[in-house]
């Protein structure tokens, strides 16, 4: 029996009026346990039971009478993947040519801010369905878009738009609520629509926001983060300690961008003396309930403060390749004690914005990285490459478990008993994955982009053999030609 309070009565739901689901037959799962975790990391199943919105039982199971049996016969299941870092409305920017060759700086002024101005209701809302769609069709069910376009007098309720996009795709949806109250010098020609903020404006939308929109308990399906832009940037230190006391009053997280490329370092240096993890240490912005996207360019001694606070990281290596930035340590960052996860940063920086895109980067930068590091012996070295460097085990943690940590949910990301029941089982039917010794690591280790033969989110299926209730791929297309086509005309 289970109680759904209402009002003065209570009604009694019967627990045989919750739906129940066996995946069957599955040929590997990963859990999202670490590489550490050893055996954890991985179970034989082969069989999964959901009841309701839970994973209620794992091994070898018969099915119940009246039971929905998914075959998941020479299929691999996954927790369905958690992307701590976007920017959807980008996702009409792809490959724009102004700025496909630049470097952040150059390519901030190319394409994300030449273009945003041009984002209407409309335009806004598709952007964040082509992104959704994207992510959902790799097998994420948990999206966290880290978007800043706010303007005083702003015609739309972007932040509205956002969470009513993702409870149509039965998607959960962390706002990281991006904002500036001064703009940098690129930013100073632009349109009005690029206005920033008051401090007091920022902090009334983010209670409205807190109060509307935020589920605090362990599987919350709408969450609200205080995310200014780019905290080096968009506030002041005064402002960045204000956020953060604001933020900590409301029991909210806290995100934003920092040290992706050399620049915030020398921004820091000039600026206030300090490395830039100094520097939000200095203004209260480090601590278990922050994380950072990139942070590619630290020191040594930068690690150590992060992981000694616990604050996290979104790795988003593919967004940092395509912009020329670097290679985020993650390694060493995981080996300290850092909280560890994945995001696909915005589409405007990365054409390929969807999960199995970015694991299977992360696996191989992470290696490569290593490797760029080793030295022959008559120079000192010890080592030849860098291959231990990221297991898949320990990529589908970061991509899921640790990205569910460092959103603060407790019941994410895992496939394990009392666990939400966010699942993606792919069927390994294209060549690419044909001839792999040990098919559980397809997706992450050959990449591509595995048919998704079914994706549950809280229990729901909202993906069949990589189709979407409701969703026409063509019409979509058609409507992203027609966008880009009008907007190139406009800019
Ligand atoms: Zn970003």
């Amino acid at each position: 029996m289970r109680r759904v309070p209402s009002g003065e009565l209570p009604i009694i739901l019967q627990t045989n009026m919750t739906s129940s689901t066996l995946i069957k037959n599955a040929m590997a799962i990963l859990t999202g346990g670490s590489g550490n975790e050893g055996d954890a990391a991985r179970l034989r199943g082969p069989d999964i039971r959901i009841v309701g919105d839970t994973i209620d039982a794992i091994g070898v199971l018969t099915p119940q009478p009246g039971e929905t049996v998914v075959d998941a016969t020479d299929c691999i299941v996954y927790p369905a993947w958690v992307n701590t870092h976007h920017h959807l409305f980008q996702s009409l920017l792809k490959g724009d040519v102004a700025g496909l060759n630049a470097s952040l700086t150059p390519w901030l002024a190319a394409t994300p801010y030449r273009f945003r101005a041009l984002f209407d209701e409309k335009r806004f809302r598709l952007a964040a369905r082509i992104g959704m769609i994207e992510l959902m069709r790799s097998g994420c069910t948990t999206v966290a878009d880290h978007n800043y376009v706010y303007y005083p007098g702003m015609p739309f309720d972007g932040s509205a738009i956002l969470f009513e996009e993702a409870a149509r795709l039965g998607l959960r949806f962390a706002l990281l609520r991006g904002g500036a109250t001064q703009i940098r010098g690129l930013e100073a020609e632009l349109p009005t629509a690029l206005r920033p903020e008051t401090l007091d404006g920022y902090l009334a939308d983010m209670e409205r926001l807190a109060t509307h929109f935020h589920d605090p308990s362990p599987r919350g399906m709408q969450r609200v983060v205080m995310a200014p832009t780019t905290v080096l940037y968009s506030i002041s230190p005064e402002e960045m300690r204000a956020t953060a006391a604001f933020a900590r009053k409301l029991g909210i997280r806290m995100h934003s961008h920092l040290s992706e490329t050399v620049g915030y370092q020398d921004r820091a240096q000039t600026m206030h003396g300090r490395t830039p993890v100094e520097f939000c240490g200095d203004n209260d912005w480090l601590g278990e309930d922050v994380w950072y996207a990139h942070l590619v360019k630290v020191d040594p001694h930068e690690i150590a403060l992060l992981a000694e606070t616990r604050t996290g990281v979104a790795h988003c290596p593919q967004s940092n390749g395509r912009l020329g930035s670097g290679i985020c340590p993650i390694r060493e960052m995981a080996d300290a004690g850092m909280p560890i996860s994945i995001g696909v940063d915005g589409a405007a920086s990365n054409e390929a914005a969807d999960m199995i895109s970015e694991v299977h980067m992360t696996w191989l930068a992470q290696r490569a990285r290593l490797g760029m590091a080793a030295q022959p012996t008559y120079r000192g070295g010890s080592f030849e490459g860098g291959a231990d460097a990221a297991s898949v085990e320990d990529v589908v943690h970061w991509g899921t478990a640790g990205g569910a940590q460092i959103l603060g949910l407790g019941e994410v990301g895992r496939i394990a008993p009392g666990y939400s029941a966010d699942i993606a089982i792919y069927r390994l039917d294209d060549p690419r994955y044909f001839g792999l010794h040990d098919s559980a690591i397809g997706p992450v280790a050959s990449g591509g982009r595995p048919t998704l033969a079914a994706l549950f989110s809280s229990g729901k299926r909202v993906v069949t053999e990589d189709a979407i209730d409701g969703v026409d791929l063509r019409e979509l297309a058609h409507e992203a030609r027609a966008a880009v086509k009008q907007m190139l005309a406009e800019v």
